[in-house]
């Protein structure tokens, strides 16, 4: 073939034509990364196709092949293709998104740079102290930094510091940490074997379970199954024995979990059984990513763990693909290629002809219907292993406080239980889905809140640190004395997680408390430590966001207490009820997962919202079958289909007349109603990072009147200025 069609790392549809050079034009196949020459610049790119069609323009040759062997196969071309439609993604960044950086960069990955702190703490906190007001992101970084208690690479700190690299480097400039280029040492992913464990002897209820699942593998045709499977009820030994069977067949299987379930335990639960288990996720060096990477193409991994992205795991010959807690929203991409990682390891499956195994305890409404359709099969364990009650539950309802009393954040009956738990010398789960001291800061007079200043969104006071955040764009600056408009005092209300740490500690001095969330879990292991601490009773009381509403199992734990239930349910996205039920049932799974039984408290303003209440009952049926009458009615997903485009920039007016003329466009070409286009209109958060927001909404009955939106808006003129524009389909909330 004489010329090659490459996709470039751009926002850009189109794919371009070199010449391919005689000595090249055996080696150049689809698949291969090439180097090309675009815009005057040396470029990495991907060969999507060959052929010996001569455009009618010239042709610039193309430079260099990275390397022999294709890194895409055709079965992942075609994929990469899919997704770029279905989201309306470039096929470049789509077949970047899908490769490690150090495997897409052709480098080996062989060296890194690490941020180490170099001045003694003391001199530094100094410095930090100087920094703030004026140098917010130094500041930032090098707190975050001396947080995490260990060197770290440099773009793990620019993406925890929500910053470029400058401020690093500048302070590095000021001798107070020191840039450090280390040649990263992998660590070898078969090392460190640990002891075998055998096969459980199934429950009657598992047996018909992998029964299914083992029909289809044997079949080796697409079948997709959702094991719908209260928690404890033995998914994951099923799972196990699932990919027994692949790895018997001399196939590979993929598990995806929610990044944060993916802890040690996770992988060692796997390790037990699978000799060659490859584990792809976030806090891997680049290097060490590229080898696992690397192993997996050369068919070295029989089981490859990972978070979302491991979806695109180059296993030679897929069997089976395994999506754990398949609900969970962390499965969405939130940059582009904004995929669904369920419904690429669907198509990915279909493309491979290999088995899909979704599982969860609270099902995505969308996986429910498909279920119910008859779409995919349904597989239920109802039961938890070796019985094991659900816990007991009661709702407080904080709309009864009597009035005149200080409300708190621990209701007098929550406070009564755990007495009683805590003076038993059992232990105490706290959930609240906010983190910080308190909501936000309000003038005492005017009643203002402080907002950031990059933001439309309200300040957060941390306490620990002193300062108020943006959970944005992650501003931070002292709390000032007054209020700038009226001179009165701030005033601090609503709470977070760690203001309810603290109401613990009020109540109960002797008790030992942790809590566990983003702020307190920064450090490298910190999330481990508290865990391990928790497990072998060091600690009584246990606060916590959602990390702790997954998959831990806690024998002692005979209380757990949402702090509140409303957090979830007031916020502006029709799965509103849906993720409090997903969430709720999953909080009160902690509980009672021993003979001792166990108690759930809730606490809400919202006693007989249906959600709440189904939760508690673990009632997913019921729930899903009010839910999605609603979603019915309303053409909601699963009924519908939604795409979302927000359109930014940094000047208000600018970005609302582009909205504007994107919603009179499509006006025009939505003409027949299969579409409804809504808005435009402010985003719910109106601007972030010094960025005005407006978007547009359409739902279809029809997924292809989603695609035809997504072509239009991706063909849609670019605004002028700095405007642009952010497709996001089957967006997971609208905010
Ligand atoms: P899930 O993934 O649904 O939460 P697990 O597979 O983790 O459930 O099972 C819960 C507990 O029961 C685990 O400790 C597991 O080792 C144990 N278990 C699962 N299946 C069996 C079985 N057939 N016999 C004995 N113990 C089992
Ligand atoms: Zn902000």
């Amino acid at each position: 073939m004489q010329f090659a069609d490459v996709a470039l790392h751009l926002p850009l549809d189109q794919t371009f034509t070199y010449a391919i050079p005689q000595g090249l034009r055996s080696a150049i196949v689809p698949g291969v990364r090439v180097r090309v020459s675009f815009q005057n610049r040396v470029v990495g790119a991907t060969c999507v196709t060959t052929h010996d069609r001569a455009p009618s323009f010239a042709v610039k040759p193309l430079l260099a092949l990275v390397e022999p062997k294709p890194l895409f196969t055709p079965t992942m071309l075609r994929l990469a293709r899919w997704i770029a439609r279905r989201y309306g993604a470039a096929i470049g960044e789509t077949l970047d998104a899908a490769l490690p950086f150090a495997v897409r960069s052709g480098g080996q990955g062989r060296s890194i740079l690490v941020v180490e702190p170099l001045a003694d703490r003391a001199a530094l906190d100094t410095a930090m102290t100087e920094l703030e007001g004026k140098q917010p992101k130094q500041a930032r970084a090098l707190r975050l930094l001396l947080e995490a208690g260990e060197p770290l690479e440099l773009r793990e700190l620019c993406a925890r510091a929500k910053t470029g690299e400058s401020p690093i480097r500048t302070l590095a400039k000021h001798e107070l940490v020191k840039l450090v280029k280390t040649a990263a040492k992998p660590k070898d992913m078969f090392s460190e074997p640990i002891p075998h464990e055998p096969d459980k002897t199934l429950t009657t209820a598992q047996t018909l379970v992998l029964g299914a699942v083992l029909d289809a593998i044997a079949t080796g045709r697409h079948r997709e199954f959702l094991l719908f499977g209260v928690t404890g009820s033995g998914k994951t030994e099923v799972y196990l024995q699932a990919l027994s069977e692949v790895v018997r067949r001399g196939q590979q299987a993929i598990v995806l979990v929610p990044e944060i379930a993916l802890t040690p335990q996770t992988v060692a639960r796997f390790r037990a059984r699978f000799r060659r288990v490859a584990v792809l996720h976030s806090h891997l060096t680049d290097a060490e990513r590229h080898q696992q990477w690397r192993a997996i193409q050369r068919g070295e991994a029989d089981v490859i763990i990972g978070a979302r992205s491991a979806v695109f795991a180059p296993t030679p010959r897929l069997g089976l693909v395994i999506l754990d807690e398949e609900h969970e929203s962390t499965f969405k991409q939130q940059n582009s290629p904004r995929y669904h990682a369920r419904d690429v390891a669907r198509t990915r499956c279909r493309f491979e002809r290999a088995v899909l195994l979704l599982g969860s305890a609270t099902p995505a409404l969308e996986s429910y219907q498909r279920a119910l359709s008859g779409r995919s099969t349904v597989l239920k364990l109802k039961e938890r292993v070796g019985g094991g009650a659900f816990p007991d539950t009661i709702v407080a309802d904080l709309n009864q406080v009597v009035p005149g009393t200080r409300v708190r954040f621990l209701s007098d009956r929550l406070r009564a239980l755990m007495d009683h738990v805590l003076a038993r010398g059992e232990q105490v789960i706290l959930f609240l889905n906010r983190r910080g001291f308190a909501t936000g800061a309000w003038c005492n007079a005017c009643g203002v809140p402080l907002k950031c200043p990059h933001c439309d969104i309200a300040l957060v006071f941390h306490r620990r640190i002193g300062r108020v955040l943006c959970h944005y764009c992650g501003h931070e600056q002292r709390l000032p004395e007054t209020c700038a408009t009226c001179q009165k005092p701030f005033r601090l209300s609503g709470f977070g997680t760690e203001r309810v740490e603290d109401e613990v500690r009020n109540f109960f001095p002797r008790a030992r408390v942790a809590r566990m969330d983003s702020d307190t879990m920064k450090a490298r292991g910190a999330h481990e430590a508290v865990l391990t601490a928790f497990r072998e009773r060091k600690v009584d009381v246990l606060v916590g966001t959602q990390m702790i509403a997954k998959g831990l199992d806690f024998p002692d734990v005979t209380l757990v207490g949402v702090v509140s239930a409303d957090t979830t349910l007031m916020i502006p996205d029709y799965r509103a009820a849906e993720r409090t039920f997903s969430l709720l049932a999953q909080v009160a799974g902690r509980a009672g997962r021993s003979d001792k039984g166990g108690i759930v408290l809730v606490q809400t303003r919202n006693p007989d919202h249906f959600a709440v209440r189904l939760a508690l009952l673990h009632d997913f049926e019921t729930f899903a079958r009010y839910e999605l009458d609603a979603r019915r009615k309303d053409g909601y997903p699963p009924f519908g289909h939604l795409a979302r485009v927000v359109i930014q920039g940094p000047i208000e007016a600018d970005a609302e007349r582009a909205a504007a003329q994107l919603r009179d466009g499509l006006g025009e070409w939505c003409a027949d109603d299969t579409v409804e286009i809504l808005g435009p209109a402010p985003a719910p958060i109106a601007k972030i990072n010094e960025q005005y927001r407006f978007h547009v909404i359409a739902k279809s009955r029809h997924r292809s009147g989603i695609t035809r939106f997504v072509r239009v808006v991706r063909t849609w003129p670019r605004p002028p200025g700095q405007v642009r524009v952010l497709l996001d389909v089957d967006p997971w909330g609208m905010l």
